[in-house]
């Protein structure tokens, strides 16, 4: 466990999906005036520098924001793309994305301080609960965020269901351990007997590992007898093509998926719209598309 640092892959395709679609949340959540509690299960550090030597390495973001914001769809963006979008250019004053805001700091640019948002986040990591600590440190609205250097799964139960009784529960988990799939399907059955109303949105990756394939089906069967709405959709930039002489293998992961219990209603449409055009620019080969279905 934790060998996985987020710092290596943010900016990438997946954090384009999960990112947008979690301001899209927050977009209709805050569109009320009464408060939100977001929970933020699994944090990361919150703010990465894509031209650090994490970020540098891999090289993620380049087949991710990096493409995106170069390519002609991001003159001409849709909505949801659009948000997103602005949100980074305000992390990015001089016009160069350096700056790369993960879910604490994406969540964080669209709380409301009148009207008494609160932000709870889980990182277990040692070095990135600090360096989360060290960034949340630096804003002005500290005080409607709090840090717990805890596990997520275990946190979140305490605080459900939130005084606001209007809520986000964000659980993005490194799957770095096979457990943390069942994990995942059991802190949302458990979740909604408690916060029915709540929105909960799962971030997973989409790789031939039966647990995996499992996640989805097994979240929908869930939402399916709370009897809630749920919508999931996927995005796949697939394999590019070997150069000459390139090595084989480390194709790295090329999709995932979101699932979400209790989005809002206009979401669908707006991912169907913002999805195929990103597939198109992120694409490289056999396996990309997208894909959104919703249910319940
Ligand atoms: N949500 C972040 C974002 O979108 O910017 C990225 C999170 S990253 C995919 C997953 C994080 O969860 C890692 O930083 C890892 O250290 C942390 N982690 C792993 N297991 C955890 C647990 N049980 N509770 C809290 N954090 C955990």
């Amino acid at each position: 466990m934790f060998s996985y640092r987020h710092g290596f892959h943010a900016g990438n395709h997946a954090d384009v999906l999960k990112h947008m679609v979690l301001i899209a949340v927050l977009k209709h959540l805050t569109a009320k005036p009464t408060a939100v509690t977001i929970v933020d299960t699994h944090a990361g550090a919150g703010l990465y520098r894509l031209d650090s030597d994490f970020a540098g390495t891999s090289g993620e973001a380049q087949d991710g924001i990096v493409k995106l914001l170069a390519s002609p769809l991001a003159a001409e963006p849709p909505p949801l793309l659009a948000d997103y979008l602005e949100l980074l250019a305000g992390f990015n004053p001089s016009g160069r994305t350096k700056i790369y805001p993960g879910s604490p700091f994406v969540t964080h640019a669209l709380m409301r301080q009148e009207a008494r948002d609160r932000l709870w986040l889980f990182e277990l990591h040692p070095t990135d609960s600090k360096a989360l600590a060290g960034h949340v440190d630096q804003l002005e609205r500290k005080r409607q965020v709090s840090i717990r250097r805890e596990d997520g799964f275990e946190g979140l139960r305490a605080l459900l269901p939130p005084p606001s009784r209007r809520g986000l529960v964000l659980i993005d988990p490194s799957y770095e351990i096979k457990s943390d799939y069942a994990k995942v399907a059991h802190c949302i059955q458990e979740s909604l007997k408690k916060f029915a109303t709540g929105t909960y949105m799962v971030w997973y990756p989409v790789i031939p590992r039966p647990e995996a394939h499992e996640l989805p089906r097994r979240l929908k069967t869930l939402a399916n007898q709370a009897g809630k709405p749920w919508l999931h959709a996927t995005l796949n930039i697939g394999q590019a093509p070997h150069e000459p002489g390139e090595a084989a293998g480390r194709p790295g992961l090329t999709a995932s998926g979101v699932f979400l219990v209790n989005p809002p209603h206009t979401l669908k449409a707006a991912l169907q719209a913002a999805l195929p055009p990103i597939a198109e620019v992120l694409g490289r080969g056999r396996g990309q598309g997208q894909a959104v279905e919703a249910g319940g």
